[in-house]
């Protein structure tokens, strides 16, 4: 049975999650795309999702870029921008600084913004890739984000097809990566699940590989079918904020 702080009782919750974190010896996180709504990224599912105005299953698919590069092209555009202004929030600096300390060993991140490097964490496997990293789906040649934000074709191979190095539906995700967050996950003894649905596989079995304790922080209940010791309903960043205070 899960506890579930949420409201006046949180405060109660996060010193339950500070004392968890001094006593593991490898915690590791998960993340989602709630892990940067307070950096101003719409998340996919949450209230003001990303989705009110494209159907996610439609335009972050495979299918869509091969067969309607239109559509993807407008709709990554406007993603890149708002990806380019955005800044990590103290959240993110709060798990970097955890990083530093010892207190956690690794983040697996869903979200493709690259924030949590930003903030100073070294070690985070991207499941979903990142935007950084452009290249062209039909030679593999590598490109840059300018001539992909001009729509033009794959300078070697001609063909209009270039894209970041994200992972769409309907494709594999990167199997080093995938790998490496498995045997973190396996080894952990405590598991921190930050900002995330749990609807998307294949990243929504992981929960199911850690064998320590294991901890959800959602601004919504979405702990049902898992095994969460504590779940801490509210703000991915204020959530970590009042822990933090916890850890001296
Ligand atoms: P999701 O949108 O399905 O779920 C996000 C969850 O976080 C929701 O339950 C929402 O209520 C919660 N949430 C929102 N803001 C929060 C906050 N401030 N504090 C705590 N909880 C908060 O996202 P997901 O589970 O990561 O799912 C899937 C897909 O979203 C992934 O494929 C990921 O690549 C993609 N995505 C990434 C970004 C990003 O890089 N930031 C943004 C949008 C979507």
């Amino acid at each position: 049975m899960s506890k579930i702080y949420a409201g006046d009782r949180l405060e109660e919750g996060c010193k339950e999650l500070a004392v968890m974190l001094l006593g593991a010896k490898h915690a590791v996180v998960l993340t989602g795309a709630g892990m940067d709504t307070e950096s101003n990224i719409p998340d996919f599912r949450g209230k003001n999702g990303l989705w009110r105005n494209y159907d996610p299953r439609v335009v972050a698919d495979i299918t869509t870029f091969r067969q309607n590069y239109d559509l993807f092209h407008e709709f990554y555009r406007d993603r890149f921008s708002t990806m380019k202004q955005v800044e990590p929030h103290p959240g993110h600096y709060i798990l970097a600084d955890l990083e530093q300390r010892g207190l956690i060993k690794a983040i697996a991140t869903q979200n493709i913004s690259g924030l949590h490097a930003k903030a100073g964490n070294k070690k985070v496997y991207e499941l979903h890739g990142n935007t950084r990293e452009i290249y062209c789906n039909s030679c593999g040649k590598p490109a840059t984000e300018q001539e992909l934000l001009a729509k033009q074709p794959c300078r070697h191979c001609k063909q209009y097809a270039l894209r970041p190095n994200i992972v769409f539906f309907g494709e594999p995700l990167p199997p080093v990566v995938w790998d490496s967050a498995i045997a973190e996950i396996k080894r952990s003894d405590l598991l921190l699940v930050i900002g995330t649905s749990l609807e998307v596989s294949p990243v929504n079995q992981l929960p199911y590989l850690a064998e320590g304790k294991q901890v959800l922080i959602n601004n919504e209940d979405r702990s049902a079918g898992y095994s969460f010791d504590l779940v801490l309903l509210g703000s991915a960043g204020d959530i970590l904020q009042r822990t933090v205070k916890y850890l001296t």
